[in-house]
């Protein structure tokens, strides 16, 4: 960028003191003007397009009245110069103006990356991510935090009785309903894979068990209908696995544990949550 732009100044400085010297003013100080607005169109750093021509009309200037030439024709130049520094600058305002238009597209890729595509909530990668920040700021603030994996019964059943677009309104129906029981700041709800979600809740207040968090997510759960066809409804029950979440504990080994706990759920009969 910079042998570029140093590469304009000087061609243009060049090709003005020998116009100036010879009191020719065409076509050579076309010809700069030329060099000067293709380089600002390729080679388009803002500071740059106010600089060249700033730097160009003042050496332009002090080389007139050095040589005492400065007149009508001069005058002419110094107004092209600065036409050309306006195109320049709008050049460069509209490359400026794509980048932010970029990044912003960046950004939004970026966060839809984090999204599931059916629910609308975190998929595993977003729960990670939200996660990594949220933790630091409920183990500062000394709560208990609960880690819950929510895995819907009888799932595959489902499917095949009613059908995968049925099974996609079950799932969506859970998300919708998780997103409303865990909404406080801290907590974070996001789909795990299938038909699998994973919950990070903090409490401080002991009225609030995880096992009784567990049982009003099962109640709230089975209470759902799905409209089917003709009149007709389904209803389905979800299993909980919860466990504490220590300061210290790797998110894995707390994956385990839930785990463990939402397998012993599934043994014990299913609609129900444990706590390991
Ligand atoms: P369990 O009560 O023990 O959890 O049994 P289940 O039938 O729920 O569990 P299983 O793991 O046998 O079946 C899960 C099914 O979920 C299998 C898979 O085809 C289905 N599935 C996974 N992702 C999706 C999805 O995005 N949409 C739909 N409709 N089905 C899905
Ligand atoms: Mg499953
Ligand atoms: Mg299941």
């Amino acid at each position: 960028m910079l042998v570029l732009a140093s590469f304009s100044l000087v061609s243009c400085t060049v090709v003005y003191l020998y116009s100036v010297i010879h009191h020719i003013y065409f076509p050579y100080e076309v010809i700069g003007l030329g060099i000067l607005l293709f380089l600002w169109i390729f080679n388009y750093p803002f500071v740059w397009t106010i600089l060249i021509p700033i730097i160009t009309v003042v050496l332009y200037s002090i080389f007139s009245l050095t040589f005492q030439t400065f007149q009508y024709h001069n005058l002419i130049t110094i107004f092209t110069l600065l036409v050309t520094f306006c195109i320049g600058a709008f050049y460069s305002l509209m490359n400026g103006a794509n980048e932010y238009n970029l990044f912003l597209a960046f950004k939004h890729a970026e966060a839809q990356a984090l999204i599931d595509n059916l629910t609308r909530i975190f998929n595993r990668r977003g729960f990670i991510k939200q996660l990594s920040s949220i933790r630091k700021i409920t183990q500062r603030e000394k709560k208990t935090n609960y880690l819950a994996i929510l895995d819907i019964d009888n799932f595959k059943m489902i499917n095949d009785s009613y059908g995968h677009d049925i099974g996609d309104k079950v799932i969506a129906c859970v998300a919708k309903q998780l997103s409303q029981l865990y909404r406080r700041p801290l907590d974070i709800v996001a789909r795990w894979g299938g038909e699998e979600f994973i919950i990070y809740w903090s409490e401080d207040s002991p009225k609030n068990s995880p096992l009784t968090m567990g049982q009003k997510t099962c109640i709230k759960m089975a209470e759902n209908s799905i409209a089917v066809q003709h009149q007709q409804y389904l209803s389905f029950t979800v299993s909980l696995g919860i466990t504490q979440i220590q300061d210290n504990d790797l998110l894995d080994e707390a994956l385990k544990r839930a785990d463990m706990a939402l397998y012993k759920a599934k043994n014990n009969g299913k609609n129900q949550a444990i706590v390991h």
